[in-house]
C-alpha cells in the first residue's frame, strides 16, 4: 500500500463508530513509535506535520521517514497530512511535495474570507487527488505559532456549517466544542476540583457537535487539541525535575463518546510529547552516567508506542480497522 488519502478511512470510521488518530510527527523516533503501534494493532493512522515540524525537521526528511514507514507496514492505511496550513502557498507546497491531505486553517478570518481561502485550496488539492480539512470556530491554547488566549476562543456556530461545506467543497471539518491546544487546556478557574483536589475540566459541548452532525449528515468531523494530558506523565515530569503545575487535558471517556459519533479524526500531540519528555527525564535521573542518545531515545520511543497503542484501543476504537 502506498500513502492514502483519508476519504476511505473516514467513511469506514463514520459508519463504524470510531475515529482515526492523527498524531504529530517531528522526528524518527516519533514516526517509529506511532507506526509500530498502529501496525501491531492493525489500525489506520494519520501522521501529521505542522508548519513548525517542517521548520524543525525539513519537509524532505519528514516525507522520507513517513514513506519508510509505509514501506515497512504495507498492511495498514497511512495518510500524510498538513496540520494547520495557514496560506495557499504552504498547502500547495505540501500537495506538490507528496502529502495526501492538507488542512487550511483560516478560522481566524471572517466567514467569507475563510470560505474564499479554503475554496482556493480545495480546488488545487482536488485537482491533485489530495483531500482538505477546514476549520470553523476557534480553539483556545497554543500550537506552534497559533496562540489563542483563553477566553478568546469561540465555539463553532452550527448554523454556519452547511453553507461553509457547500461553498468550499472541503472534505472534513474541524469544529470547536471545547477542546484546546497544548498541555494547559484550561485555567484552574475554568475547572472544578474533585474530592482528591484534582482539576476537572468543563465538559465538551456535545450539543454543538450534535447540531453540526444533524446539519451535515455523513460528513466527517475533526477534533483538534484532544490530548488528555495523563496525570501519571505530568507527575513523572514533575518528579524528575520538570515543572508543569496544573497541566490538564480532555477526559478520554468524552473523546471516546465523540468518536462513536461523526468525529472521524482526533488530533493528539501533547500526550506524545509528555510521554517522551517524562520518560527521558526519568532516564536521565536514573542513569546520570549515560550519554549515548540511543540509550534514552529507545525508552522514549517505546513510551510513544505505548501511548499510541492505548489511544487506539481505549479512546479511538480503531483497533483491527485497517
Ligand atoms: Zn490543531
Amino acid at each position: 500500500m502506498s500513502l492514502v488519502t483519508t476519504t476511505d478511512m473516514f467513511k469506514k470510521a463514520y459508519n463504524g463508530g470510531y475515529a482515526v488518530g492523527a498524531f504529530n510527527v517531528n522526528n524518527m523516533e516519533i514516526v517509529q513509535g506511532i507506526t509500530e503501534a498502529a501496525a501491531e494493532l492493525k489500525s489506520p493512522v494519520i501522521l501529521q506535520v505542522s508548519k513548525g515540524a517542517r521548520a524543525y525537521a525539513n519537509h524532505k526528511y519528514l516525507v522520507a521517514m513517513v514513506k519508510a514507514a509505509v514501506e515497512l507496514y504495507p498492511d495498514i492505511p497511512i495518510a500524510l497530512h498538513l496540520d494547520h496550513g495557514d496560506t495557499f502557498e504552504l498547502c500547495k507546497d505540501c500537495i506538490d511535495g507528496g502529502f495526501t491531505s492538507v488542512m487550511i486553517d483560516a478560522s481566524s478570518k471572517s466567514f467569507d474570507d475563510n470560505v474564499a481561502l479554503t475554496k482556493q485550496v480545495v480546488e488545487y488539492a482536488h485537482e491533485h487527488g489530495v483531500v482538505v480539512e477546514a476549520e470553523l470556530g476557534t480553539l483556545a491554547g497554543i500550537e506552534d505559532e497559533v496562540v489563542v488566549e483563553s477566553g478568546k476562543e469561540s465555539y463553532t456556530h452550527p448554523e454556519e456549517v452547511e453553507e461553509f461545506v457547500n461553498r468550499t467543497g472541503c472534505d472534513s471539518l474541524a469544529i470547536a466544542i471545547g477542546t484546546s491546544h497544548g498541555a494547559y487546556k484550561f485555567t484552574p478557574e475554568q475547572c472544578t476540583r474533585n474530592a482528591d483536589g484534582v482539576l476537572v475540566p468543563p465538559p465538551l459541548r456535545f450539543d454543538v457537535l450534535k447540531e453540526c452532525i444533524e446539519r451535515l449528515p455523513g460528513f466527517p468531523i475533526v477534533l483538534h487539541g484532544s490530548s488528555s494530558v495523563p496525570q501519571e506523565f505530568v507527575k513523572m515530569v514533575n518528579d524528575y525535575g520538570g515543572k508543569m503545575p496544573d497541566a490538564i487535558g480532555i477526559p478520554e471517556d468524552q473523546l471516546r463518546e465523540a468518536a462513536k459519533l461523526a468525529v472521524c479524526k482526533i488530533n493528539i500531540d501533547s500526550d506524545i510529547r509528555l510521554a517522551m519528555t517524562g520518560t527521558i527525564r526519568k532516564y536521565f535521573a536514573e542513569h546520570p552516567d549515560h550519554f549515548d542518545p540511543r540509550q534514552y531515545l529507545k525508552p522514549a520511543r517505546q513510551a510513544v508506542k505505548d501511548m499510541v497503542a492505548h489511544k487506539i484501543k481505549d479512546v479511538l476504537g480503531s483497533e483491527g480497522k485497517a
